[in-house]
């Protein structure tokens, strides 16, 4: 039961989003979710009028503007955002002001729901979308100020002070809820971004694993802790064998599935400490903090042969063998920065390939004199 509901309110939400982009998605998601609101609201506030103040006539008009908020569906379901946008703030702002200065007193505080307006405009409509937004921002505080001023009397529904106080307190905390429930999607909106970003900023498009940015800076910062703490790490760069010619047999695109699949075996094989970063075209980088150079050997030499164990298989059909160079170099005394220890790694990796290539070379430090 209770996950039939879920499921009915999460098709609710995601009313027109199948097949829009991520940006369409997320602002139809939350338009979705605005109307889910209204509708959750106007049933609070018919069960109000019913039971509480024993208001029919109030009920029957929020009849209307519960079938005019769950039209906006439609406008979800057709993709057409803006529209969907400016139908609901208009009902909106139409229902509020029947309330408060039609209705009802401005005594019952429903004016107060037209300050939730410009913080929901804001979240709702896109930076580009100014002019609906200041529209709307005047157009409520207008009203807000027209309710403030018309006088208490003359009210289509009469009550008392004591349904007057009700619909106050019920009118505040709804006020309340919404203002808390917008600067939530606000918040996770913000999350989301941020992670985001710092995905872009720092993964590889194509493999997702860390990018050479990102690597340089952990190299940079694992090699300041060394020296710091006297400490000791290892780096292996892994370059693909005659990269090259998988792409011109097999096509480009069977080249770069061939670098996920790879950088997928290396990432499998590591441990959690490890980082493990694309350096260049078909060049990884790894660093292997606390190695030393025999472990470190021993790591090279274990992705070395994962990778040549398994044949590669294209989503094409092909099938091929796939070997890799790897040049290992363990931090030493004589290095004055963190790029050395790749340049003495790029070393043993050209030693590798000198030597035939599908094998692990250690740059030991005695060879740099
Ligand atoms: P070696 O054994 O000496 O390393 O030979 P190789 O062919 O692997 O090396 P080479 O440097 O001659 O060629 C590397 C190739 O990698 C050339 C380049 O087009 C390809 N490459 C670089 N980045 C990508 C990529 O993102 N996707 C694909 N498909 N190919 C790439
Ligand atoms: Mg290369
Ligand atoms: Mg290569």
């Amino acid at each position: 039961m209770r996950l039939a509901i879920t499921n009915y309110l999460q098709n609710l939400l995601n009313i027109g989003v199948t097949g829009s982009d991520i940006k369409l998605a997320q602002k139809l998601r939350q338009l979705n979710l605005l109307i889910l609101i209204a509708l959750f609201a106007s049933i609070l506030y018919f069960s109000v009028y019913i039971y509480a103040l024993e208001k029919p006539l109030a009920a029957k008009i929020l009849i209307p503007f519960f079938i005019l908020y769950l039209a906006t569906y439609w406008f979800s379901d057709k993709n057409r955002l803006f529209w969907g946008k400016i139908w609901i703030f208009s009902v909106y702002l139409t229902h509020i002001f029947l309330y408060s200065a039609i209705l009802f007193s401005k005594a019952s505080g429903f004016h107060f729901f037209f300050f939730i307006l410009p913080p929901v405009l804001i979240l709702i409509f896109d930076n580009n979308e100014l002019v609906p937004k200041i529209v709307f921002t005047f157009l409520a505080a207008f009203l807000f100020f027209l309710a403030e001023i018309m006088p208490d009397s003359g009210f289509s529904i009469l009550i008392d002070d004591t349904e007057n106080q009700i619909l106050y307190y019920i009118s505040m905390a709804t006020c309340f809820g919404g203002l808390v429930v917008v600067t939530g999607i606000f918040d996770h909106e913000i999350t989301v971004l941020e992670s985001e970003l710092s995905r872009l900023a720092t993964r590889d498009p194509l493999t997702q694993i860390l990018n050479r940015r990102q690597l340089f800076l952990l190299l940079e910062k694992q090699f300041d802790l060394s020296r710091r703490y006297n400490s000791v790490f290892s780096t292996i760069l892994i370059d693909i064998d005659f990269f090259k010619k998988i792409n011109d047999t097999f096509g480009h695109k069977c080249g770069d599935e061939a670098l996920i699949w790879i950088s997928k075996k290396i990432a499998k094989s590591l441990r959690n400490p490890d980082i493990f970063a694309r350096y260049g075209g078909e060049e990884f980088c790894i660093i292997l903090p606390e190695t030393p150079e025999k472990s470190a050997f021993s790591v090279s030499e274990k992705l070395r042969a994962v990778i040549e164990k398994q044949p590669f298989r294209s989503k094409a059909g092909h099938i091929m063998t796939i070997t890799v160079s790897c040049g290992v170099c363990t931090i030493s005394s004589e290095f004055k920065n963190y790029q050395e220890i790749i340049h003495y790694a790029d070393k043993a990796l050209y030693r590798a390939k000198r030597k035939g290539r599908n094998r692990s070379e250690v740059w030991f430090s005695e060879n740099k004199r």
